[in-house]
């Protein structure tokens, strides 16, 4: 349990310290803001869909370390993907954080399965699904800003 833990806290500095496809899109074809009043996390998600697939994602945004684990992590996993392997793996990802009894095998979601973990911090879980649900927001076309309130 200890390995995990270790694990996980790594995994999340890494990609709090190096966030990947962290920049701006300008020919981006939806973005979303998200806000988590709770802790303060705001992100803000690109992304380029053509022909049904996520050609490019990126994120920006101000946020704590599990939330911006988070979106980089999203982004890595959501290019070149189909839209709707996309909304699946958001159901799947939701699923393993908010359900009380989550159906979902760790093993299908790859490297998202390191934030099974935040499950245990229930204040944390929404700094974990920002960027998902901004995402999501994103793809729907909405104009509201989300927030997890
Ligand atoms: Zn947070």
């Amino acid at each position: 349990m200890n390995d995990l833990r270790e694990l996980y806290q790594e995994f999340i500095l890494d990609h709090y310290k190096k966030p990947r496809n962290y920049h701006a899109m300008p020919d981006a074809t939806a973005h979303a803001d998200g806000y988590n009043p709770l802790c303060g996390d705001k992100v803000k998600v690109h992304l380029k869909v053509a022909d049904g697939i996520v050609t490019d994602v990126a994120f920006e945004g101000s946020g704590c370390a599990i939330s911006t684990a988070s979106a980089s992590t999203m982004t890595e996993a959501l290019k070149g993907k189909p839209l709707a392997e996309v909304r699946a793996l958001f159901e799947a990802f939701h699923e393993m954080l908010t359900s009380p009894e989550p159906t979902v095998d760790p093993a299908s979601l790859g490297k998202l399965a390191v934030f099974g973990g935040v499950r245990e911090f229930p204040v944390r879980v929404k700094c974990a699904t920002l960027a998902w649900h901004t995402m999501k927001a994103a793809l729907d076309n909405s104009n509201n800003p989300v927030s997890t309130e």
